[in-house]
């Protein structure tokens, strides 16, 4: 059982209620395809330029997340041909804050969750 937490971004945060990362995390899809059981862990959102971001990793490891996923829209766009990866997301430092926390945190961390760019495979520290 991987107990599995979420942390999105705030740029989207009234715009996306979270349906698709929610819903390929239990149906164990897109970027949660390679766990065979999971378990929600709790989401949390970053604030820009991102400084919170180690300590809500700290709070949700010590509620049980043994992994963490970055939305999909911090680093994608969505676009007429699908989500795109090359135009960037809502975050230029995801991969910086990513290894931030996995280092800092000491929790693997995943880049993405739901409508994963076409190719695209989900990068894991950890
Ligand atoms: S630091 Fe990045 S992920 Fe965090 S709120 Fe700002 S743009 Fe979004």
């Amino acid at each position: 059982m991987a107990e599995i937490a979420i942390i999105r971004c705030e740029k989207n945060l009234e715009k996306c209620p979270l349906k698709s990362c929610l819903k390929s995390l239990v149906n164990k899809k897109e970027a949660f395809s390679q766990y065979s059981h999971v378990s929600p862990a709790g989401v949390f959102v970053c604030r820009c330029p991102g400084d919170n971001v180690v300590e809500l990793a700290r709070k949700l490891k010590s509620k049980g997340a043994e992994v963490i996923h970055f939305t999909t829209c911090t680093f994608a766009t969505k676009t007429s041909n699908g989500w795109c990866a090359e135009e960037g997301g809502f975050c230029e430092r995801i991969d910086d804050i990513m290894r931030s926390v996995h280092k800092k945190a000491d929790i693997p961390c995943v880049k993405g969750t739901a409508h994963l760019p076409q190719g695209y495979v989900p990068v894991v520290l950890g």
